[in-house]
């Protein structure tokens, strides 16, 4: 596929045309989750998007290693430099072992992707599993003099950086803002400034997490992980970084301020953020009573929802908004989302009925233009869908007689719809699956027809009643015509 990608870059505020470093090899990290609760409606929007990334990056026949990590140690609850460390929190309250909160909702994780179809990153390396790759991190910000250390910990001097660098270039703060900003939390006594971030905390008594480091016994400050994770995996400078807008400050920024220290470079080239999930207008939030978590959206069991929504319906709906849009939840917009997979799918089921005529009156071109277009420009998926959309009413009319399609031309639109539904935006057709996840059904299903129309050819009625009576019961619905025999799923 030849094509110029662009993205917008949040460190540059434009669409910029996106060269790799190393054409062959593009590196992607992504911010991935504290593993201490169960996956919800915010974990899906950025799994989705840097899907859809990774999947089209594949696509334009990139080889991507693409490194998502998992946070189980070291966020601590004000998301800054103060509070209990989440997980050991969780393994408190539930009277278990950190590790296991953070195995256990690894796994929740990990099943809940499966269901929205979201690939499997390259490396998901495991903040825990990188203590000594964090320390030597640290290593090298002290040696380079934009470190210092205070009972034990050892604290990112902000001021120093902003000499020599800018601190907040990425979410376009100076430090006087963040001065203002910065919430007066118990036990920062230690810091110099307020605006100076944790790269090593030293542990408390109570403190279970900690490991021995030239310093104190202690765990490393959040933003460190990615850091060293990224650096380890991708190298000193890698393609993407991306993650949540959320993260964009302090995570990144000091991401940001930790690499240029420590190497004297900005680690990565683009910096992509996706926009937030609201509920119905607001905020999502346990406070809020609006915190719906996937397994209670795929079995419709929160208060807030009339039904079920599967978890097709769900990626269908984050991917009708642009990734840098806002998007809200509400029944209404799930039940459109719902109707619009829908119609897809049957397009695409129709798609595969379709017969070939001598000549073509429809333009297969310009479906793959479109969606390349549309993907190009920043991973317009909205675009895509409403270009697939056209063409889900060109194949109906196809159908129905009233346009004709040749045989080269329905085998590059069946390519290119594949690539796109498939592929790209990574949908599956749920109804076609069944409990195996595959999609040999209809192949199954023609083969039974076969079967049958051979059986109605001998007169052998039991034979073909049999059929299609079973194809019914596992609600397949047989409808014979004029010219041969149709089905659809129930
Ligand atoms: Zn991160």
């Amino acid at each position: 596929m030849d094509s110029k990608l662009f993205l917008y870059n949040t460190l540059t505020r434009r669409k910029e045309e996106f060269v790799p470093i190393n054409a062959e090899h593009v590196g992607m990290y992504v911010c991935g989750p504290t593993v201490y609760g169960d996956p919800h409606l915010g974990h899906a929007r950025p799994a989705v998007t840097f899907d859809l990334m990774f999947r089209y990056l594949k696509a334009l026949g990139y080889k991507v290693r693409y490194v998502r990590n998992i946070t189980d140690v070291g966020h601590l609850e004000h998301d800054a430099d103060e509070g209990e460390d989440k997980i050991a929190k969780k393994a408190r309250l539930e009277q278990l072992e950190p590790m296991e909160v953070a195995h256990y909702y690894t796994e929740r994780y990990h099943r809940a992707m499966d269901e929205l179809n979201v690939l499997t990153p390259s490396i998901e390396p495991h903040a825990s599993g990188h203590i000594i790759e964090q320390i030597e991190f640290v290593k090298k910000i002290f040696d380079a003099g934009y470190a210092y250390e205070s009972n034990g910990s050892v604290y990112f001097d902000a001021e120093k950086y902003n000499k020599d660098y800018h601190y907040g270039k990425l979410s376009g703060r100076n430090l006087d803002d963040i001065v203002e900003n910065t919430r007066n939390l118990d036990g920062q006594d230690d810091k110099k400034h307020s605006y100076d971030f944790a790269l090593w905390k030293k542990a408390s008594a109570e403190h279970i997490m900690r490991w021995p480091s030239p310093w104190s016994e202690g765990f490393p400050g959040w933003h460190m992980e990615c850091s060293a994770m990224g650096c380890k995996y991708l190298g000193e400078q890698f393609d993407i970084h991306g993650g949540g807008m959320d993260l964009m400050f302090p995570h990144h920024e000091c991401e940001i301020a930790q690499a240029t220290a420590a190497l004297g470079k900005d680690s990565a080239r683009y910096w992509v953020h996706n926009n937030m999930i609201t509920i119905e207008g607001r905020k999502m939030g346990k406070s809020y009573g609006n915190f719906i978590t996937l397994e209670e959206m795929f079995g419709g069991t929160h208060p807030l929802l009339n039904q079920a929504y599967s978890p097709m319906t769900v990626r269908f709906f984050v991917l009708q908004a642009h990734y840098r849009s806002t998007m809200d939840f509400s029944n209404d917009a799930l039940l459109a989302a719902e109707k619009g997979y829908d119609r897809l799918m049957k397009g695409v089921e129709t798609l595969g009925k379709l017969k070939a005529s001598a000549t073509s009156t429809v333009d297969v071109k310009e479906l793959e233009k479109r969606c390349q277009d549309a993907m190009n420009d920043d991973l317009n998926s909205p675009m895509v869908i409403s270009a697939l959309f056209d063409w889900v009413r060109l194949i109906n009319q196809i159908a129905e007689g009233q346009q004709t399609i040749s045989a080269e031309d329905l085998d590059e639109l069946r390519r290119v719809v594949t690539l796109y539904v498939f592929d790209v935006l990574g949908l599956r057709n749920e109804k076609q699956e069944g409990a195996g996840g595959n999609n040999m059904v209809p192949q199954l299903v023609d083969m039974l027809l076969a079967i049958r129309q051979e059986a109605k050819a001998n007169k052998d009625w039991a034979t073909s009643d049999k059929i299609r009576n079973s194809l019914t019961e596992i609600g397949i619905r047989v409808k014979d015509r004029k010219d041969g025999v149709d089905w659809e799923i129930e």
